[in-house]
């Protein structure tokens, strides 16, 4: 049972080695009490979670973390992300210190290197063993502390191979220092140790996690950057007097000031002064929006101009720009189709390598070089250590939590990360009329009242059944009823019925607007001049609203709206991509044909009520199509949701949020585009690093197992392999940077 809606948590999580950890978390999350829903991202070392608020709490969440051995945090402080990141460098430094004297005792087993003057103490195997031991258990010890965490929790990662790798090695050397007594040194050619395979593996270990959490750093660093629009104080007016006070103490209806160059730090409405505003790292539009009295203002954009007052409607998390915030972080969490596939191959990854290990140990000793147990012993510990999960856990999620936060910065709000997979593959993009293809502002064109009724008293009793309709022909209504000094009669019984049209009561009768459809389906009398009407209208591309009163047409009011400037160029660029765009909408066959002609789509249809468009989409699924569909937040959430990528245009901002999977700020279609380039290139760059990934260990375990490898070689080909994976999502940066500008 879906227990009450309940409350969302997200956490900063810190120590995590791979993404096995990542599933470790989350299972164990998943098992405490009250919580309902958990998602934990290896890759931007984020956790989201979803608990019923009277059965746990955020305190007992974050307790089970850290009892499983990570730290936790605020998601948007990334100092303990830095200092977690100090702390590696530390080891790596000191690691690396301690290796170098055992590098330079190395030198003196190679022939070339034989020029190299080994002073004698670093010769002693005692002090190989001083150091050694260090490394190993010094530096070495959080390796040991992650394996015995995750082994304990029934499951294997990266740690538990370095572990047993770097371990079998330190303890074979050690067996040969009592052994052999070599506490002096060993002469050319007798036995090496191998105190020094252990250390430098542990070093390249190391190396390639400070590596990969540099960069990964720095690839989320450039995506998340919603934090530092959040301000910290804020000027408000109380009693007349400007004062700054801490962000958190703004309530509702303070009114806030933000001077030239200002960040907005609330949601509401400008009371005074006159501006513009960037929106931009909110919605992606470039040019700066002009502001006034009565226009809407968001947190996180910049003002431009002068300074505005602002009336405080939305503070905190509630705001705009946090739930934005909060959605992308929940997607950047969230978990794609081969993100699945990839988890379930990792989970058997380790014990498998271990097998395979012990393979490669038995059939050395048995079979390939009986009785040279070193052999065995030295292949086998390269198995352990060439073997890299860490690259395939990290392939996937590194690039679309990349993807999804250079997309947000353009107004692009990717909600679910497997939308971003599907629409790599969309072939069919359905398009809605009003508000996605065309302004979504309507304007009265024009109106023929039956006979006995005047424009004016027809229009007057068509905005009080359109009083409280969220349509853009209900705002056009109203608009017209305003600008000719029109006041509405109080009306009450309202009904919508989505794709049709409104009714409600008045003191003169029942009053119904809407479509030809609606008329239809009530049987209204008298229409044949509002027919006529229409038909001449509509062939111009207009839209036909019909009114009557008490089951009886009064007349017919006309609409125009326009196609958005960038449309037709839009669905080009869709078309160039080799996609089939189609026209589906409510509206009638004239509109939409000229609409469809306007903006050069081929195929439309007419008539459509939302249950249509989801019908369309499901038969379209069902000959193995992949559709995408795009259209306003509220009449067509459901086709949004059926269709495998959903565009919510933002005409009003909210609605889009809730819908569909993807919401365009910016409610242009070039976000579509943009969208599927990106999507393309994410997933191509996905591909890359799978192929890489699998690749490797498909060719570097079998090249350790014939013995081809010495160990120490397998540590830092392991260590560079998760490093080129996250260097190639990086890359991915750069191309979807480029890509969407
Ligand atoms: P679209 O697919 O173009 O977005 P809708 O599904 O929103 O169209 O609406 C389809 C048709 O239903 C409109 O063309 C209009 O005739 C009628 N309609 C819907 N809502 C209203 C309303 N509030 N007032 C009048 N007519 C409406
Ligand atoms: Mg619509």
């Amino acid at each position: 049972m879906e227990g009450p809606k309940g409350a969302a948590l997200d956490l900063g999580i810190q120590g995590m080695s791979c993404s096995a950890c990542a599933a470790r978390i989350e299972k164990s999350l998943g098992k405490l009490g009250g919580v309902q829903e958990a998602a934990v991202s290896y890759a931007s070392r984020r956790a989201w979670i979803r608990y019923a608020p009277d059965e746990t709490d955020a305190e007992a969440i974050k307790e089970r973390v850290r009892r499983l051995g990570f730290g936790v945090s605020d998601p948007g402080d990334r100092s303990a992300e830095y200092a977690a990141m100090r702390l590696l460098r530390l080891r790596l430094l000191v690691s690396a210190l301690l290796t170098l004297p055992l590098l330079w005792a190395m030198a003196g087993h190679y022939e070339a290197l034989s020029f190299v003057p080994v002073p004698a103490f670093i010769r002693s195997g005692w002090v190989q063993l001083a150091l050694a031991t260090a490394i190993q258990f010094g530096v070495g010890l959080p390796f040991y502390q992650n394996a015995w965490s995750a082994l304990r929790a029934g499951g294997a990662n990266m740690d538990v191979l370095v572990a047993l790798g770097t371990s079998a090695a330190y303890l074979y050397s050690h067996y040969v220092v009592f052994a052999h007594g070599a506490a002096g040194s060993h002469p050319d050619g007798m036995l090496p140790l191998y105190f020094d395979t252990g250390a430098v593996v542990i070093t390249a270990v190391l190396l390639g996690k400070y590596m990969e959490s540099r960069s990964a750093a720095r690839a989320l660093r450039e995506s998340d950057g919603y934090a530092k629009l959040k301000a910290e104080e804020i000027t408000v007016l109380r009693a007349d007097e400007a004062r700054r006070v801490p962000a958190a103490s703004v309530r509702d209806g303070d009114i806030v000031l933000v001077g030239p160059g200002g960040l907005v730090p609330v949601d509401g409405i400008v009371t005074g002064g006159q501006s513009e505003v960037d929106e931009s790292l909110l919605t992606g539009e470039s040019r700066a929006v002009p502001k006034r009295p009565g226009s809407r203002v968001w947190a996180g954009t910049t003002n431009r101009g002068d300074t505005l007052r602002i009336r405080t409607e939305t503070t905190g998390e509630g705001t705009l720009l946090s739930r934005i915030d909060a959605l992308l972080r929940q997607a950047q969490a969230s978990k794609t189709g081969i993100q699945r596939k990839v988890d379930r191959i990792s989970a058997r990854f380790v014990p498998l390598m271990l097998l395979a290990s012990a393979m490669t140990y038995l059939a050395w000793a048995l079979w390939l070089a009986p009785g040279d147990g070193s052999r065995a012993a030295l292949s086998a510990l390269a198995v352990l250590l060439v073997a890299c999960p860490c690259a395939l856990g990290l392939a996937t999620p590194i690039s679309l939590v990349i993807a999804s936060g250079k997309l947000a910065r353009r107004g692009i709000v990717v909600k679910e990360a497997s939308a971003l997979e599907s629409l790599a593959k969309v072939e069919v993009v359905l398009l809605d009329k009003t508000g996605t293809l065309t302004e979504g502002r309507p304007c009265v064109a024009g109106m023929q009242p039956a006979p006995g009724w005047s424009a004016a008293a027809m229009l007057k009793l068509a905005a009080a059944a359109e009083a409280e309709s969220p349509h853009p022909y209900a705002a056009a209504v109203r608009e017209e009823a305003r600008r000719r000094g029109l006041v509405p009669p109080p009306a009450t019984g309202r009904l919508e019925w989505t794709g049709y049209g409104v009714a409600a009561d008045c003191a003169e009768g029942r009053i119904a607007v809407g479509g030809r459809q609606l008329a239809q389906q009530e049987r209204w009398s008298g229409m044949k001049r509002a027919e006529g009407f229409a038909a001449i209208r509509e062939a111009g591309g207009e839209t036909v609203l019909f009114v009557a009163l008490g089951g009886e047409c009064i007349g017919a009011i006309s609409l125009g709206d326009r196609l958005k400037r960038e449309s037709p160029e839009a669905v080009q660029a869709l078309r160039t991509d080799g996609l089939d765009v189609w026209l589906a909408t409510g509206d009638a066959a004239g509109p939409a044909a000229a609409a469809a002609k306007e903006a050069g789509i081929a195929r439309w249809k007419a008539g459509m009520l939302p249950e249509d468009k989801l019908q369309l989409i499901r038969a379209l699924q069902r000959e193995g199509r992949v559709v995408a569909m795009a259209g306003d937040g509220w009449n067509d959430a459901p086709a949004l949701a059926a269709a495998d990528a959903g565009f919510a245009m933002a005409g009003g901002t909210d609605a889009a949020l809730a819908a569909g999977h993807v919401a365009l700020l910016r409610s242009s279609l070039t976000g579509i585009h943009a969208a599927v380039a990106a999507s393309r290139l994410t997933m191509r760059n996905i591909k890359q690093n799978l192929g890489f990934a699998f690749l490797y260990n498909i060719v570097m375990v079998p090249v350790a197992a014939c013995g081809l490898l010495e160990p120490w070689m397998a540590g830092a080909a392991m260590a560079l392999s998760s490093v080129t994976v996250v260097g190639n999502a990086l890359r991915l940066s750069g191309r979807l940077a480029r890509e969407l500008r």
